[in-house]
């Protein structure tokens, strides 16, 4: 199957008359994407054929519960994201105030870049959870 013709291959039954006759031209001309939507026609009917399922018991309120413990964690990035935010404007301005004094220049400009470092290790990680 064509990758650029896959999205309308898949909603080949809900497809714009434009969209359709652009599509049914191209299926006369390659049958790699004919073959595909057999494919998946044979896959609709397969589905079709199994009827109507119903979820396990508590499925509903299990996906609720679920659902809010992910929102609970959700405010997390929020209140790290602020932290680091307000600790940046500090650590750089007191890294300025010092900057006459070279002494604390460097020691000032590792700590920020360790602190940018622990922030976009904790968003990756956090990322990586969700
Ligand atoms: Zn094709």
């Amino acid at each position: 199957m064509c990758p650029e013709y896959e999205d309308l291959l898949v909603a080949y039954d809900a497809l714009e008359r434009e969209e359709r006759t652009h599509l049914d031209a191209h299926l006369k001309l390659c049958p790699r994407c004919s073959d595909y939507l057999l494919l998946l026609s044979h896959l609709d009917k397969s589905f079709s054929a199994l009827g109507a399922m119903k979820a396990p018991s508590g499925f509903r309120r299990s996906l609720s519960e679920r659902l809010d413990r992910e929102r609970k964690l959700s405010f997390v990035p929020e209140v790290l994201d602020f932290l680091v935010g307000v600790s940046f404007i500090l650590l750089t301005g007191l890294g300025l105030s010092h900057a006459v004094n070279e002494a604390y220049l460097l020691p000032t400009v590792i700590l920020v870049l360790f602190g940018l470092s622990v922030w976009a290790g904790l968003q990756a990680y956090n990322e990586l959870r969700t």
